[in-house]
Formats: structure tokens, sequence, C-alpha cells
């Protein structure tokens, strides 16, 4: 029965879907394709006066996306999660290829949720045509992801600032585990004078202590077991801070990783939260952190930790 009125209540047009759950309390989230029915749908609650949260997400949805809407479920009236695996942030083909896919669980886990919007385009709804847009982020993408994948943040530079402009959020939710996007978020959104407020979640991990993501699901059984110890050595840096300067805390952790079978370091910093920027004295900030990327096998791995 359940199934029927969900096909009912797709067939509708937007406008009515997005009363229809109301009215019925069947909490039956709107599947949204098109940039058409979703600015439509997002007007619509818009001149009712009501907020929206957002979620951007590239799905393979884990706990750490799942907070983010339930942060925003308590927080607005309504909310819209995004799935799109978007191909201009890969700066490395097989990395896009190997992105885990999978909307159908997805589906059912924002749904669990009660979240009332997937927008989920197509590569081809999303460009039409290439996008020229060049941004300046300063000093903030000079540094780590920045440095390390070119053309990543203007990737997502891109499409966030695409979907800001077709939802028009009250509230995006990002979270802490991408600290620089953050940064470049807050950037793009100052920049550009774009609607919503940005809300930085703090980073879910396993129980383990390894920060959930979409891509740890290629971590084989074994490489699962040892990639906790990242987190590790972070809390145990931390713990160190009081009696190392910030160039001898790195390279303790710099060690821990050489010569490693199992990890290979791509960067590690010890870096200004404020602006990204290395720092040589701990009095230099009152937001020290340590920002990590090491590789498990063809697994990317990226943690950081508040130092104060
Ligand atoms: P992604 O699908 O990887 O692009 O992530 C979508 C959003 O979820 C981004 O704002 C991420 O920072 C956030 N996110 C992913 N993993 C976590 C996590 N373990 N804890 C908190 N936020 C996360």
């Amino acid at each position: 029965m359940a199934k029927v009125v969900k096909i009912v209540i797709f067939a509708k047009s937007n406008l009515q879907a997005i009363y229809w759950p109301k009215i019925y309390n069947l909490l039956t989230m709107n599947i949204l394709k098109t940039i058409v029915e979703t600015k439509v749908s997002m007007n619509e609650l818009h001149k009712q006066g009501k907020s929206i949260g957002f979620v951007a997400t590239m799905g393979a949805l884990h706990d750490g996306h799942l907070q983010l809407i339930k942060q925003s479920k308590r927080e607005n009236d309504y909310t819209i999660c995004s799935i799109f695996i978007n191909p201009i942030q890969f700066n490395k083909t097989e990395d896009l290829e190997k992105y885990p896919n999978q909307i159908e669980k997805d589906i059912e886990l924002l749904e669990a949720e009660n979240c009332d919007f997937l927008f989920n385009p197509s590569v081809e709804e999303m460009y039409p045509e290439i996008d020229q847009t060049e941004f300046d982020f300063g000093n903030l993408e000079d540094v780590m992801e920045g440095a390390n994948r070119p053309g990543h943040f203007r990737g997502v530079a891109i499409v966030v600032k695409r979907l800001f402009e077709i939802i028009e959020p009250t509230r995006a939710y990002f979270g802490k585990k991408d600290y620089q996007q953050l940064l470049i978020v807050n950037s793009l959104v100052e920049q550009y004078n774009l609607s919503p407020e940005i809300i930085g979640c703090e980073i879910i991990r396993e129980e383990s202590g390894l920060a959930m993501s979409s891509r740890n699901q290629r971590l084989s059984f074994g490489q699962k077991r040892k990639a906790p110890s990242v987190y590790t050595h972070l809390k145990k840096a931390r713990d160190l801070k009081e009696y190392l300067a910030p160039d001898v805390l790195k390279r303790w952790i710099e060690e821990k990783y050489i010569g490693h079978d199992d990890f290979r370091l791509e960067y590690i910093e010890v870096a200004d939260g404020n602006n990204l920027q290395p720092i040589e004295k701990w009095e230099d900030t009152d937001k020290p952190m340590i920002f990590i990327v090491v590789h498990m096998g063809a697994v990317r791995l990226i943690d950081n930790i508040e130092l104060y």
C-alpha cells in the first residue's frame, strides 16, 4: 500500500508533491532530477517563508552525511540533500571511476531520516556546457588539498555555487572532515553574496576512530583494522602539543609513516585553522590544527584534529 501511495505522489506535479506527504503525513521524499523542477519546488517553499536546509553530497551515504541531514532537519522547516558525483572536482580519473555509486540504498537511508527532498541530477543536467568560471580563494587554495589536487577546489566551487543558486538554501551544512572545503565554501558565499548561512559540523567517526568516508568502502578488511591509527597518531600529537614546537610535532607524525608498508603519507600540516597557513609558534594562532592525508593502497584517507 505504501508503495502505491508513493507512486501516486511521484506522479503528481511538484507543487502538489510538496503538500501530499504533509497532508497524509506519509513522510515520503520527493526526488527531483531537473533544475527546473527543483527551482519550482524551492520557490514555492520560499514564497511560504519556509526555511530550507541543504546538504550537498556525492552519495554512498554514511552516518557522517546522515548527521548533517539530522542537524538540518532540526534547524529548518525543510531539508534537501543533493547526490551528485561531480566529475570536475576529481583530479584523477581513476578516483572518479572507482567512486561508489549506490543510489537505491542512499534513497532508503534518506527516507529513513525523513529527508524532504533529494536533488539527483545527471551530469548533462548540471553541465549542459563547459563552465569556464575561475575563482580566487587567495592563500586558502595554495595549501594542502589545493596544492595536491590541482583543479579540485575550482570543481567544488562551480558545483556548490550552482547548487546554491538553484536551491537558495537558508542554511547549508558541511563537514569539518573536509575542513579546507568548508573555508573555501565560506569564502565563495562571501565573494558572490550567496544565500545560505554555512554551518560546519563535527567529524563523525567509526567506533575505531576512523573518520567516516564513502571511500572507506574500498578498504580491505585488513586495511580497515589498521586505518584507525591515523586518528590515534593525531590524538597523541594533540597530547604532545604542550611539549613540542609545531615543526617538531609535524616531524613526529611524519616519522610514523617512514618506510611503512601499509601507508603512504601525502601531506601533514600543522596550520592555523583560521587561514590554513602553516604555523611556526603555537602563539601565532588561537586555532592550531593538524591536517593529514595518507593513502592506504588506492584509498585516500583525509583527517584533521583541533589542538585547542
Ligand atoms: P561527500 O559526499 O564526501 O562530498 O561529503 C558530503 C558532505 O559530508 C561534506 O560536507 C563532507 O565534509 C561531509 N562529510 C563526509 N564525511 C563526513 C564525516 N565523517 N563527518 C562529518 N561530515 C562528513
